[in-house]
């Protein structure tokens, strides 16, 4: 089974990829983390893509299809992914259905969690992580017992350099302009389902639930 999320930054893929992740037993590949991770290292494709994750802009696609290319080759991939944050653009999603069909294999589902403008920009701002064990927290919707500290290790909370105010409008500007469109591609090929990502993170979770029953049905 294969899988792609979609939706705006904040909407919540990233947690409800999290819990696919366990049940369907298959892989939760987000570009941003793996980018992130390659900053973090400090490697060749982390200094390469530093700037444009800090500014909110789109790392090139040539650079993205072939991080997420190597990374499908990857034995646990061999069942299925749940890819988050990938496809953004057009060229993304037809180099995803050539990686598909280069293993005789195609995606079965696009997941578009939808949520209104004026709550993502709230989510996006809000949002804080544990330095240690990256625990997300919202200082409204899901605030720590203790302000700047995770309940669960003590850790510090910190925020995602693109997550502060002034980048979160560009990133959503982004969105709209590159990624939106990937929208309508697939409702087009009939893979779309709509999920409404206002609810709380269990009823949005039970929603995908049950899209994803039967989507591996020819
Ligand atoms: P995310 O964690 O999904 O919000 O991604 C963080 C940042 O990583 C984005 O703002 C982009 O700079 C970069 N990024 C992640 N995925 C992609 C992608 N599919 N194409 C281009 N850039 C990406």
């Amino acid at each position: 089974m294969n899988i792609v999320m979609m939706g705006a930054p904040g909407a919540g893929k990233g947690t409800q990829a999290d819990l696919m992740e366990r049940r369907l037993r298959l892989p939760h590949v987000a570009s941003g983390d793996l980018f992130r991770e390659n900053i973090k290292n400090n490697t060749d494709l982390g200094k390469q893509v530093r700037a444009i994750l800090d500014r909110g802009d789109l790392v090139p696609d040539s650079v993205t299809i072939g991080m997420i290319r190597q990374r499908m080759s990857q034995p646990d991939c061999a069942q299925g992914i749940i890819l988050d944050g990938f496809p953004r653009t057009i060229q993304q999603a037809e180099a995803l259905d050539t990686l598909f069909a280069e293993r005789a294999d195609r995606l079965n589902r696009v997941l578009y969690i939808k949520i209104d403008n004026d709550v993502l920009v709230g989510r996006l701002a809000g949002r804080w992580f544990c330095k240690i064990c990256q625990t997300p927290y919202n200082v409204v919707s899901s605030p720590p017992k203790v302000a700047g500290v995770c309940d669960r290790d003590g850790g510090e909370l910190i925020q995602r350099p693109d997550d502060r105010p002034e980048t979160v409008a560009h990133r959503l500007r982004v969105y709209f302009d590159q990624t939106s469109p990937l929208i309508e591609h697939y409702r087009a090929k009939g893979l779309l389902s709509e999920i409404n990502g206002e609810q709380g993170i269990e009823q949005v979770y039970g929603d995908i639930v049950q899209q994803i029953e039967g989507a591996t049905q020819p």
